[in-house]
């Protein structure tokens, strides 16, 4: 925030209003006072004039009075006359004349000369006195431009018979001057009065501004999130109050700011602990928070994704999808398998709405589902394979049962070769059902091994004998087995199943006068089986697929040897039963080794 200029402060208003006020009532102060002092300044040397006057006059009156010798010894009556006016020419009355009956000047205060003395007085008043006998006054500016008092007066002497008339002229600078004077000193005395209220003014609005310059620093602070700091409170007054208000109001926000502080902690460590990948965005589908379990899902860097598009994260077309729509669907699954490995994330939408129901933004959970997915295509894989296993056998078997009732039965040759088809079918199945049941128990763990002390080597010797004694084709068995005892915790009849199904296979796929080759070696405290065969093979991204169910290398091949696939899937059941691990290598055209590991026995506790 700007601070705020002198100009458009609270102090400058302040002066100005201190200023203006002061200014309206000096001058109607001044006004007033000056009037009155004007007019009482007046009257009185109204006063003052008119009582030199009236000395005059009786002066004057005295001199026309006068008896005088005849021999005119002593002052004639103009020279008396001209004496009074001379003794009575003061600084106020500056101007004194003295006229006959004919308006002519007998004596005059002029002293340079008595030029003035017979000339003929046309002034006005002095007419009017020397005629009518009137009193008159009046203001007017002399020929100095000064503005003056003038009044005639006739005169009389003691028989009451008019002589003449006295005129005199004051000047009226004085009380003037005086009053200037005066104003002057208001002029000053208001002078000072202002510049004392600028200083108060300052004074004043600085009581009130400091108070409010501190909060607003306060609520600058308080904008960079800082609570620590308290106002000042001055007084009790509306300012002060205000400054508590301030502090209640800092200590609630810095309050409620802890709170959300934590409860943010909270949800961030809810949100950092969680397998679940949770991805929050605003309403415009912009990324505004991304825990960890949804970076690493994703593949993203949590700070690196904060404002990208959610549905660029979601790997998902906008021109197809809609962000407002997703929520109505639940959840969907997004596959973001590449060429190595499957990868399958369920992403579940909600959406976050204020008070009024407006959407504000969209939470998506994302969990990886590629187990569970890969287990559910492996289930609907399974219950397909063993509908299209089981059908084939049913199938035939009905053309065969078809053409028995529709009168083969009668023919002594079909016949009994028909029937022979339906019973090998039929003993297809079972064993198929056989092996079924058998996987799902094991599957279920509830299955029970009768586990006992073998030595592999004898017993491994023993199954071969087996095949031996049955094995055609010219194939030839090759033992590698060491001598000695080694002992495995093991279920003769689970174990005899797993070499049974390894070796069929193996006779099953070897060309005419191929070579099995049988060994057992110990390896990093385990026994390591294994069973060769020159035979076909299997091509190398097939290899590891072999242990799954139903799966066949060369389906057409393996159905018409009579398997189901279920066998090696049934042996790594096994072997893993009993802690083992069971694999193959095969270089397609050149042969096929099975091999598989036990745990060995502690030989030395033999015989404890
Ligand atoms: P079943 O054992 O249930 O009668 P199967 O022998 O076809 O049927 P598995 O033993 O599970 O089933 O074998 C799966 C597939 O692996 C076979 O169909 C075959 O294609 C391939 N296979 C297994 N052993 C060999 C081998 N020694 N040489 C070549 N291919 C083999
Ligand atoms: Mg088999």
């Amino acid at each position: 925030m700007n601070k705020v200029g002198f100009f458009r402060s609270i102090q400058l208003k302040f002066i100005i209003i201190f200023i203006l006020l002061l200014l309206i009532s000096t001058q109607l102060i001044s006004a007033y006072f000056a009037r009155g002092l004007e007019t009482e300044l007046n009257d009185n040397f109204e006063q003052s004039i008119n009582a030199s006057v009236e000395i005059l006059k009786v002066n004057l009156t005295q001199a026309f009075s006068k008896d005088r010798p005849e021999d005119g010894n002593g002052p004639t009556l103009y020279q008396e006359v001209q004496d009074i006016v001379t003794v009575n020419d003061t600084e106020d009355i500056h101007n004194i004349q003295v006229v006959n009956m004919q308006s002519r000047i007998v004596a005059s205060s002029d002293n340079t000369g008595n030029r003035n003395i017979g000339k003929k007085m046309t002034n006005e008043i002095v007419r009017n006195a020397v005629l009518y006998g009137s009193q008159e006054e009046k203001k007017q500016y002399n020929s100095e431009r000064n503005l003056v008092y003038v009044r005639a007066v006739p005169i009389f002497d003691d028989e009451e018979t008019q002589v003449g008339a006295l005129y005199i002229e004051a000047s009226l600078e004085g009380v003037y001057s005086q009053l200037e004077n005066i104003n002057q000193i208001f002029m000053q005395g208001s002078a000072l009065a202002i510049t004392v209220s600028i200083f108060l003014g300052i004074l004043v609005a600085r009581t009130i501004t400091k108070p409010i310059m501190e909060m607003r620093k306060q609520a600058q602070t308080m904008a960079r999130e800082d609570f620590s700091r308290q106002v000042n409170v001055y007084g009790k007054d509306e300012i002060g109050q205000l400054a508590e208000s301030f502090n209640n109001l800092t200590a609630k926000l810095q309050h409620s700011r802890a709170l959300t502080e934590e409860e943010r902690r909270k949800l961030s460590s809810v949100l950092s602990n969680m397998s679940d990948g949770v991805i929050a965005a605003d309403r415009n589908g912009f990324i505004t928070l991304l825990n960890d379990a949804a970076a690493e899902l994703l593949g993203k860097d949590p700070e690196a994704a904060q404002g990208s598009l959610l549905l660029d994260v979601l790997q998902l077309d906008e021109n197809e999808v809609d962000i407002s729509e997703l929520p109505d669907n639940g959840s969907m699954i997004i596959d973001f398998s590449d060429d190595e490995a499957i990868f399958l994330i369920r992403a579940k939408f909600s959406t976050v709405s204020d008070e009024e129901d407006d959407i504000t933004g969209f939470i998506t959970v994302l969990s990886d589902v590629t187990e569970q997915e890969k287990v559910e295509r492996e289930r609907r894989e399974f219950v397909s394979n063993v509908s299209h296993e089981l059908r084939t056998p049913l199938t035939t078997m009905r053309s065969y049962i078809e053409a028995l009732s529709d009168g083969a039965w009668k023919d002594q040759e079909i016949a009994p070769k028909f029937l022979d088809v339906t019973r090998n079918e039929t003993e297809r199945m079972i064993r198929m059902v056989n092996d079924l049941l058998q996987l799902s128990r094991m599957d279920n763990q509830n299955h029970e091994l009768k586990k006992g002390r073998t030595n592999f080597i004898d017993f491994f010797h023993h199954v071969i004998d087996r095949f031996e004694m049955n094995v055609t084709n010219e194939i030839e068995l090759k033992r590698d087995l060491p001598n000695g005892t080694y002992d495995v915790w093991m279920d003769k009849d689970k174990m005899f199943q797993v070499l049974d199904n390894v070796i069929s296979n193996a006779i099953k796929y070897s060309p005419e006068g191929g070579t099995i080759r049988f060994r057992a070696m110990k390896q990093q405290g385990q026994l390591l089986v294994s069973v060769s065969d020159e035979g076909m093979g299997i091509p190398r991204d097939k290899v590891d697929k072999i242990f799954d169910r139903f799966y066949r290398a060369d389906k057409a091949r393996s159905r018409k040897l009579g398997g189901t696939g279920l066998g090696l899937a049934i042996a790594k059941e096994i072997v893993e039963a009993h802690h083992g691990t069971i694999r193959a290598k095969s270089k397609e055209g050149k042969g096929t080794t099975v091999l598989f590991t036990l745990p060995l026995m502690n030989t030395k506790r033999r015989g404890q």
